[in-house]
């Protein structure tokens, strides 16, 4: 519902009555004056001024008395806009269609995503500015955002000796003057900003010698006769688009919401709206957007105000019910079963070199009832380093084989796909399996031998790298896609795969643990099979948060390590942002390493150093030619060293727990206890006591919950664990639990009554609009 809908049906109603003919009409009291009220309502509403207009000019047809003709022309003119569709046709429509955007702006905006008007009016505020006290200019704090109002003394272009200019603006207001500078748009600003010009301006003060300066401030030009006080002040800010500035962008959802806010449909039914007392959809998008005088600042940067809980609400109920809907679409496939019967089953077992740990066996039933239904399995198999994931791959691939389908499993990388190899190898043959490798090196020769023997029945699995997807590569009767680290796959890939075959099952294996919380909005309780316990014989990795004034002991932990035979990882983080630096810390790190260990072979790898040579180094430090590898996050679900049993992390609080935590399952794989080294640099008690939660717990899972409270869903999702779940605007699945739960509910409940939909066309499209195969993502 929106108060367009509202209005349409207030109009809809009378119209429709006063056209049964003039007797009809004349038995209700004003049927005339009704109408045209109701017309000149809904004009008052936020939509877009050219249906405004048509409404008011219906309203004004109607002074002259209703009769049967200007109905006539009235019902015609406004057909289109009081058709149902019209909302969702309007939002539909390109973002140019927004007053103010025109092409150029339109092509920026579409790098953001923002292709249509509602995109526009679903791009929400990052923040809000407080500009409710205005600051005297002498009071302005360098260092502080702040907001004052002045007139401009003197602006001009200033030439720069490297031959870039600037444009600088002096503003005054009696108790001191503070100069603003742009170094880009220099002209727009001066033709705005002549002298005599008032001004309200916001930024954030900087020093520049003796004097505070502002760089590329927020400015509004002031009517001659507005007060600065009458001016919005609470100021939403939105994330950048890159070639428009920050008050054109404002400007411009202003625009939108202006004239499309109250179009937008609220789908959460009524009764769940009034339980958790939400505000109504257009008021909420209306004062996100543009928040009233009264609203307090600090709930709107929480987003906690009953206009954000709404909008957080309407998404998350859009998200269930759009991965309700998926789910289902999945189930409805049909797929051959892969059935392994009993006897057989019990053989494959039993050829094992090891019983089946109480999880492994848990999450083998669940594959196996799935594996043997008429739809494909969907189920993502979620499990620490070293839980012991492939052994249950390769059981399900038994009963590919059983039923007469072959399997592949495809890893991120040459390196992994290659062990998973010699792993599935070991395994595979006594349950009377052989598996081949496939890899972007493979020649056409051997590609096309690998089809015949997956027909001959002479090989039952491929492993392999994204190289299977290729257009060049057939594997009959492929029935099971197994997927190691699937968050490591773009979704496209994933596709890819999974159409070789015709609905081929697919098991996702992930060493990344999702919180349930989270798993439970996404999976369900269905499809989402968890291992926490390890097998036997592993301990767990040793670990140690120590201060960066900790070298001499690190140093001796690093002779010990290698006077037993054994190999060490050292691992430097490495951003984006930063990377330039980060590339010379981790050389400079190593050639420290190198002048201090003379006669120890070392490497160092990371993704700046060409591929062939980073793949040296690797299978040099797997072979233990190479016993000391300093990496950047490279490694992070890299190579099986079983030799390796000390890893060194450096600058480790720049590192997500549960990334630290995969880190570390990389070394003590051979039986030999490992140990990890979190070295803080520098060293605050914050990070201490994060890192501290890798020395007491060993469960993923435990950390991933622990990274979740300590740094909210918004973080957690930003990190790499991002591929599982989709991509939310406001709502963050772990604060509004609440509200996630409410909309699960509702959304069980609507589609138990309509479960396709078909009674809500609507929102059926809105949640296609939404969420589009965005949500594919999520389980493919
Ligand atoms: P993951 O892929 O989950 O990190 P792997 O499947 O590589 O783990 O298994 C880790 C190691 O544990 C392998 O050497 C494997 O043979 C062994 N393993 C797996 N399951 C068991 C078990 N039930 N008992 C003993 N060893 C096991
Ligand atoms: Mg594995």
């Amino acid at each position: 519902m929106s108060r367009w809908r509202d209005a349409v049906g207030a109009i809809r109603g009378p119209l429709e009555f006063a056209r049964r003919g003039p007797e009809v009409a004349e038995r209700v009291h004003d049927l005339a004056g009704t109408l045209r009220s109701a017309l000149a309502r809904a004009a008052e509403l936020w939509v877009p001024p050219e249906v405004s207009k048509r409404l008011r000019e219906a309203s004004a047809r109607l002074e002259s008395g209703a009769s049967a003709e200007a109905l006539d022309e009235i019902a015609k003119s406004l057909a289109s806009v009081l058709a149902p569709t019209f909302p969702e046709r309007w939002l539909a429509q390109p973002v140019s269609r927004v007053p103010g955007v025109g092409p150029k702006t339109a092509q920026a905006l579409a790098r953001k995503e923002i292709a249509t008007v509602e995109d526009l009016l679903f791009f929400l505020p990052r923040a809000y500015e407080d500009r409710r006290e205005i600051v005297p200019i002498e009071k302005l704090e360098v260092g502080r955002s702040a907001a004052f109002s002045g007139t401009v003394t003197r602006s001009g272009v200033v030439p720069l000796r490297n031959g870039r200019r600037f444009f600088q603006a002096i503003v005054s207001d009696g108790t001191g003057a503070v100069q603003l500078k742009w170094f880009r748009g220099i002209q727009t600003f001066q033709d705005r900003l002549a002298p005599g010009a008032r001004v309200l301006v916001a930024g954030d003060v900087r020093r520049y010698r003796f004097a505070k300066e502002l760089h590329h401030p927020d400015v509004e030009i002031l009517a001659a006769e507005t007060e600065p006080g009458e001016l919005p002040r609470i100021v939403p800010s939105y994330s950048a688009v890159e070639g428009l500035p920050p008050r054109t962008l404002r400007r411009l959802v202003e625009s939108a919401v202006r004239s499309a806010g109250d179009l937008v449909d609220g789908w959460l039914p009524e009764a769940t709206v009034a339980e958790l007392a939400l505000a109504e959809i257009g008021s909420a998008l209306r004062e996100v957007h543009l928040p009233s005088v009264g609203l307090d600042p600090a709930r709107l940067r929480d987003r906690s105000t009953p206009y954000h809980l709404r909008l957080v609400a309407e998404e998350l109920y859009l998200l269930q019910l759009g991965l309700e809907q998926r789910r289902r679409e999945l189930h409805r496939r049909v797929t051959d079963p892969l059935v392994l019967s009993n006897d057989a089953e019990a053989r494959a077992r039993a050829a094992l070199p090891f019983a089946l740990t109480g999880d492994q066996q848990r999450a083998w039933a669940e594959i196996r009832a799935d594996l043997a239904r008429r739809s494909p399995m969907n189920r993502l198999l979620v499990g620490d380093v070293g839980t012991g994931k492939t052994v249950l791959a390769v059981l399900a691939a038994a009963a590919a084989h059983a039923s007469g389908r072959t399997s592949a499993l495809l890893a991120p990388t040459e390196i992994l796909a290659e062990q998973h190899f010699e792993t599935l190898h070991r395994l595979a043959l006594p349950l009377g399996m052989r598996a081949a490798l496939l890899t972007g090196g493979t020649p056409p020769r051997e590609r096309a031998e690998l089809a015949r023997w997956l027909e001959r029945g002479e090989v039952q699995i491929v492993v392999g790298t994204h190289a299977l997807f290729s257009e060049s590569v057939d594997l009959p009767r492929l029935g099971l896609v197994v997927i190691d680290e699937q968050h490591r796959f773009g979704v496209a890939q994933r596709r890819a795969l999974a159409r070789k075959g015709e609905n081929p099952h697919l098991l996702a294996m992930s060493a990344t643990p999702i919180p349930r919380s989270l798993a439970l909005t996404v999976f369900g309780d269905l499809d989402h099979s968890v291992l926490r316990e390890r097998p036997p014989g592993r301990g767990p990795v040793e670990t140690r948060v120590v201060p960066p004034t900790a070298g001499r002991a690190v140093m001796s932990q690093v002779t010990e390590t290698l006077r037993r035979g054994e190999q060490i990882f050292v691992v430097y983080p490495l951003v984006e942002e930063s990377e330039k630096a980060d590339l010379k810390d981790a050389t400079r790190g190593f050639e420290r390493l190198r002048k201090a260990l003379p006669g120890v072979s070392a490497a160092l790898v990371h993704g700046r150093i060409e591929r062939g040579e980073r793949a040296r180094a690797m299978a040099d430090f797997a072979a233990g030619r190479v016993r000391v590898l300093v990496a950047t996050t490279v490694i992070e679900v890299g190579v099986d060293v079983p030799n390796a049993t000390l890893l060194i992390v450096q600058h480790a609080e720049r590192f997500g727990l549960a990334q630290l935590h995969q880190l570390r399952g990389r070394v003590g794989r051979g039986g030999r206890p490992g140990h990890a080294l979190l070295i803080a640099d520098p060293i605050t008690p914050e990070s201490v006591e994060r890192l501290a939660i890798l020395e007491r717990s060993d469960s993923g899972f435990e950390i991933a919950e622990a990274e979740l409270r300590i740094r909210g869903a918004g973080e957690w999702l930003g990190t790499r664990q991002a591929g599982h779940l989709p991509e939310l605007r406001l709502a963050d699945l772990v604060r509004h639990g609440e509200y996630l739960s409410a909309a699960r509910v509702a959304a069980a409940d609507l589609l138990a009554r309509d479960p396709n939909l078909e009674k809500s066309p609507g929102l059926r499209a809105a949640i296609a609009r939404r969420w589009g195969a965005r949500l594919d993502l999520v389980t493919h």
